[in-house]
């Protein structure tokens, strides 16, 4: 059995659970594919993931209401367990991060992290994964009665419904005491999309001038084309915008059909969050910024200049 543990909030699932259903179709394994669903109030993420796969294996728990990593590690290793899983699928999020590495412990499997894909080959599993800032994609390969795979999100399309819909199992987790209690909670004020899951992005850098340059560009495109934020560590350490919203090497990966750049200079650390981008757009006045090196699309000029002019043209046009 392949297990996948879903990734999931306020009911739905999250894009990389239908993006591991892929991975997870391709492997062409034996034993079928269950999904499991983690937490408290889950029964809709649950539903969702019935369309999905063959089996939903549904732990509804007080304790897993918070992503402690020792409680998950602990629910995951027991239902790989006792599934005999031959793989293991996790989302190479935060959570996924910080837990899997214990499934793996548990369980004496090889980890393979933050993969772009997986196969099976001649009784081995063989991932690629980027490495050096995504400028080099590695082949890892493992071979092991089980193994555990944290899968990069936005790296692989998701996975389409069944046309029949799975069957859902209660199960009886024996969890390790709690060490860890989350004791507040204050949530930071994001993009009206999520970065993650959006299809478009428009991302800001420092030649949006300032804070509220960027609010009147990059945000006033973004709330016309209906696209989720983004922004540059500058903009970021600067104080113009949330840390939740840089893309970067230590910030967010995405993977959008259309990411904008606006005032941009193409550092290597902001390209590595970036440059898988389906379709890049530039806007920036100097001709030589690195970022026109990877843009399908540049527009030498100012962006106090060409962004309201686009956003105006945008205007124009009835539904946007
Ligand atoms: C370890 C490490 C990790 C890092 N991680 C990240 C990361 O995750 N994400 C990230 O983004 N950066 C990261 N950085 C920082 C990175 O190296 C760059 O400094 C940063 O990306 C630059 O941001 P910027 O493009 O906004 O600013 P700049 O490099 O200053 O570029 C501004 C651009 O705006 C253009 N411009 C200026 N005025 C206008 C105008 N009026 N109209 C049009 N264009 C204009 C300029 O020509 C220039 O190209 C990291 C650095 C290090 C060392």
């Amino acid at each position: 059995m392949i297990l996948i543990v879903a990734e999931h909030s306020n009911g739905k699932l999250a894009r990389v659970t239908r993006e591991m259903v892929s991975c997870a179709r391709a492997l062409g394994r034996e034993g079928g594919i269950a999904i499991l669903v983690l937490g408290k109030g889950v029964a809709a993420a649950a539903n969702e993931a019935a369309q999905l796969a063959e089996q939903v294996l549904v732990a509804d728990s007080d304790d897993l209401a918070a992503h402690d990593p020792e409680l998950w590690a602990a629910a995951v290793a027991q239902i790989a367990k006792e599934g005999e899983s031959h793989a293991v699928l996790v989302g190479a999020g935060r959570g996924g991060r910080a837990w899997s590495p214990r499934v793996a412990v548990k369980l004496d499997a090889p980890l393979l992290e933050d993969v772009t894909a997986l196969r099976y080959e001649d009784g081995g599993y063989v991932a690629t994964r980027f490495t050096y800032l995504s400028r080099v994609t590695e082949t890892v390969w493992a071979d092991a009665p089980v193994i555990v795979a944290s899968v990069k999100p936005g790296a692989l399309a998701p996975a389409e419904a069944l046309s029949e819909h799975g069957e859902q199992f209660d199960v009886e987790l024996e969890l390790p005491a709690r060490r860890v209690e989350v004791t507040g909670r204050t949530t930071e004020k994001l993009s009206r999309v999520s970065l993650a899951e959006a299809e478009i992005v428009v991302s800001g850098g420092r030649g949006v001038g300032t804070a509220e340059g960027f609010t009147s560009l990059v945000e006033g495109l973004a709330d016309k084309l209906g696209a989720a934020v983004g922004a540059t560590r500058a903009v970021v350490d600067a104080g113009w915008r949330p840390y939740a919203e840089q893309v970067g090497q230590t910030g967010k990966t995405v993977q959008p059909k259309l990411y904008i750049a606006v005032g941009i200079s193409g550092a290597v650390q902001h390209l590595s969050g970036m440059s898988k981008s389906r379709t890049i757009v530039a806007i920036n006045k100097d001709g030589e910024a690195p970022i026109f090196k990877l843009a399908d699309y540049g527009v030498v000029g100012d962006v106090q200049q060409v962004v309201p002019a686009l956003i105006s043209q945008l205007a124009e046009k009835p539904g946007q």
